[in-house]
């Protein structure tokens, strides 16, 4: 989608802090953190949010998943824990149209959500 602000930033149009990529999944540090560690990793296919996930989605979710797991472990979250987080509509909080995952990590985090 051409006005989509994280179709623009996987296709390097808006520029972001690249934290990696694999074939299907993109992820870029959150522009206003929330923890020491914040990251989201989207789909490099625009699809709405977790809402509109389909069956024939399950490869690209998949792909995000082993993408979070990397990037866990490279920013040495995977022993003192950290949190996955999807927002769907107004009432979570959720911004941008086009799926991303929260990657969050590096402080205990509070549950439940405020
Ligand atoms: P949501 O509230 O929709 O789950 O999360 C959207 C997230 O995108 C927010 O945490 C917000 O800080 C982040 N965000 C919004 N615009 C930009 C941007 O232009 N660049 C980056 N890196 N993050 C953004
Ligand atoms: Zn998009």
């Amino acid at each position: 989608m051409t006005d989509c602000l994280f179709c623009n930033i996987v296709l390097g149009k808006i520029d972001s802090n690249s934290a990696g990529q694999n074939d299907l999944a993109f992820a870029f540090f959150d522009i206003a953190p929330v923890a020491p560690i914040h990251i989201l990793i989207v789909p490099k296919r625009h699809i709405e949010n977790a809402n509109e996930l389909q069956s024939t989605d399950a490869e690209v979710l998949a792909k995000m998943m082993s993408l979070s797991q990397e990037l866990a472990e490279k920013h040495s979250l995977t022993d003192k824990g950290y949190r996955l987080v999807f927002n769907v509509g107004d009432d979570a909080g959720n911004t941008v149209p086009h799926l991303h995952m929260h990657l969050l990590g590096g402080r205990r985090l509070g549950w439940p959500p405020g």
